[in-house]
């Protein structure tokens, strides 16, 4: 092991011959106070008795797909030590901000210049990851070590190579439970939260990026992991284009400082979704049908060319939907795509390439996704599964690129729930609030006016 993989982590080894390291802290992964064990990697508490193993070790339950680690075990680290090289002009990007992004991008800056904790709220497609170029190069600049941390992986491929092409003289690492890369010492890490686990004091600025998303949001373990990844004195920035009921509370009782931007990089407004109440799509699927003013609206898309996604609420309904469309409409090229499906990033890519006409899926691609001229379809958005910040985001996929501006969506419910109406409600808000303003003002939204 190289003495640079003990930086901010927390390392466990197979041998300890080679770790005369004098600058290494050993501390034990899982420490006892009565009953109870505390472990340091993942920072659960858990009662002695209901891990243990025949040799007379107790286990972490919580981190265990991180490898295994009992009270045998220690834990090796090195303070962050910041040693990356000069570099004054660290950002390669050739793009432009607009004024309105310019004066997200200068506040973001100045709070993490100050070491703050900032959310910043932006739309579907307002071009967060440009946003953030400044205050990550003024950062580089400083040489500090930045992570952006995002809940899914399908993000922190997309944020990878952007990352890399705009620091194209910054060390980047991407980690994740099947990233093609090992870790090293980096100064940008892109990861998943669930990587944070490793880390301890390493980062000066740490982004989180879609922080309202499933696994993210709700769990303690990976809460704590990003409070363990900071250093004590750090940066933290959470964006978001849907912050949760928790997040606006933080807001409105003034513990979270906020900057706000509702209007997309182009200037355009959100699509607003079309709701077509159909008590009966499912049993229309079951017979290979499409009720007549859906299979208008997509022969109306397909006829233009334009591209579809289609969200399903269950994997098991994917063969169905897959089958009546192709019933519908035998030409045209397709796909379907699941988290555990083996082909999930090649027909994503092919989808972008635009072979496909539409590509059916579950909520894997409810963000982060972007796909030029997209319309949508939500079969059973009323459906548990798509929570209120869930729909925002699909009907979000549309109208992203400059291409085309603007997209259509549609809601199919059997009947309206409150997730459905919060949902069009956020999004008619937010288009208000982009009306608005203009490229001269930035406004700071209170969360009472929400
Ligand atoms: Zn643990």
């Amino acid at each position: 092991m190289k003495v640079s993989d003990f930086y901010g982590r927390l390392v466990t080894v197979q041998s300890t011959t080679d770790l005369r390291l004098p600058q290494v802290t050993k501390l034990p992964a899982i420490k006892t106070s009565g009953k109870q064990l505390y472990c340091q990697r993942c920072q659960q508490t858990f009662s002695k008795e209901r891990f243990h193993l025949p040799n007379g070790a107790d286990y972490c339950p919580y981190c265990l797909q991180f490898g295994r680690l009992t009270s045998q075990d220690s834990l090796y680290t090195i303070p962050e030590p910041n040693l990356f090289p000069v570099n004054e002009q660290p950002l390669s990007w050739q793009g432009k901000l607009s004024p309105l992004q310019q004066k997200c991008a200068l506040i973001l800056k100045e709070q993490a210049a100050v070491k703050k904790e900032f959310l910043l709220w932006a739309v579907t497609g307002a071009g967060k990851t440009e946003i953030m170029f400044p205050t990550i190069s003024e950062a580089i600049k400083r040489k500090e070590r930045i992570c952006i941390a995002t809940p899914r992986i399908d993000v922190c491929n997309e944020l990878f190579p952007r990352l890399q092409q705009a620091f194209d003289r910054t060390s980047i690492v991407l980690l994740h439970a099947s990233s093609p890369m090992k870790y090293h010492y980096s100064q940008l890490v892109i990861c998943t939260t669930h990587q944070l686990i490793r880390f301890y004091q390493a980062f000066d600025l740490l982004i989180i990026d879609e922080v309202d998303a499933f696994p993210f949001v709700n769990n303690q373990l990976l809460q704590m992991a990003v409070a363990k990844a900071r250093k004590p004195v750090s940066s933290l920035l959470l964006l978001t284009a849907t912050p949760t009921k928790q997040l606006l509370t933080k807001i409105k009782q003034h513990k979270l400082a906020f900057g706000y931007l509702p209007l997309r990089f182009h200037g355009h407004l959100l699509p607003v979704p079309r709701i077509m109440t159909l008590p009966n799509w499912r049993r229309d699927l079951l017979h290979y049908q499409l009720n007549r003013r859906l299979f208008k609206a997509l022969k109306d898309w397909f006829a233009a060319g334009l591209p579809v996604l289609i969200f399903s609420p269950e994997i098991r309904l994917l063969v169905e939907i897959e089958k009546t469309i192709k019933k519908c409409f035998p030409q045209l090229a397709f796909s379907s795509v699941y988290a555990g499906d083996e082909k999930r990033e090649q027909k994503v890519q092919t989808m972008r390439r635009e072979k496909y006409q539409f590509l059916i899926t579950t909520t894997i691609l409810e963000r982060g996704v972007t796909f030029a001229k997209l319309n949508v379809v939500i079969l059973g958005a009323d459906e548990q599964v798509f929570r209120e910040e869930s729909l925002v985001q699909i009907a979000g996929r549309a109208g992203r690129s400059l291409k085309r501006p603007t997209g259509e969506v549609i809601f199919v419910c059997s009947m309206l729930n409150q997730a459905v109406k919060r949902a069009v409600k956020q999004i008619k808000f937010l288009n208000r609030q982009g009306e608005k303003i203009s490229n001269e003002n930035l406004s700071a939204l209170s969360a009472k006016q929400y």
